[in-house]
């Protein structure tokens, strides 16, 4: 059992894909977090993205400053390098297969890594509810930063992975679309697990 959970920015997907993971008996993995790690790489070595990442290890998937907003910026440039997606794509395809299977939260989960996957889920929500949600959990971080400058960001990296040549952020064509604008993360999770019985 593979369930695919994509979406843009902050929708809610990381969430919902570890309920689901831990509901269901599955491996988690957020394939975010390989991008951004490549990117913390090439911020701290300065090594080129795509030898960043065919060299990932623990040591750089553990990086303190995995979820900053600059690295999350980097990493949908790297992003974009189709050979940086083409390093990463076996790890998450191997991750996928092994017994008894895997929720994968991402942008081209359902696209590109599996598209056999027998669930695809596309979580959205509007800019401003994700802003928001983004911008309560980086304050409550105890980072100063502006709502403003939260939705000015969460935009532009959208549109940078909604707009790339490779494995593009969009939803499959059989995937469930879950707006969670006006959902509590229970009624989210609620729809998606729901899905995923079906399937099962
Ligand atoms: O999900 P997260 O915000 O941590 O992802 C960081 C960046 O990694 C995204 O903005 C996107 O550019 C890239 N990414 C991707 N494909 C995935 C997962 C993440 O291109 N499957």
């Amino acid at each position: 059992m593979i369930v695919a959970v994509d979406g843009p920015v902050a929708a809610g997907k990381g969430t919902l894909a570890r309920l689901l993971a831990k509901h269901f008996g599955l491996a988690y993995l957020d394939t975010g977090s390989l991008y951004r790690a490549v990117a913390s790489k090439v911020l701290r070595t300065g090594a080129a993205p795509e030898q960043a990442a065919q060299s990932l290890d623990a040591a750089d998937l553990a990086a303190p400053d995995l979820r900053a907003e600059a690295v999350g910026q980097m990493a949908s440039k790297v992003a974009a390098i189709p050979a940086v997606r083409a390093a990463l794509l076996d790890y998450q395809r191997s991750f996928a297969r092994n017994p008894p299977g895997a929720v994968l939260d991402g942008r081209d989960i359902g696209t590109v890594v599996c598209p056999w996957a027998e669930v695809k889920l596309f979580v959205t929500a509007s800019p401003e509810r994700r802003a928001n949600r983004r911008y309560l959990e980086l304050r409550a971080k105890g980072d100063n930063v502006s709502e403003a400058d939260v939705l000015a960001d969460l935009i532009a990296r959208d549109a940078r992975d909604s707009a790339r040549d490779v494995a593009p952020l969009k939803p499959a064509l059989d995937a469930h679309l879950l707006d969670t604008t006006d959902l509590a993360i229970e009624a989210a999770f609620e729809a998606a697990r729901a899905k995923v019985a079906e399937r099962l």
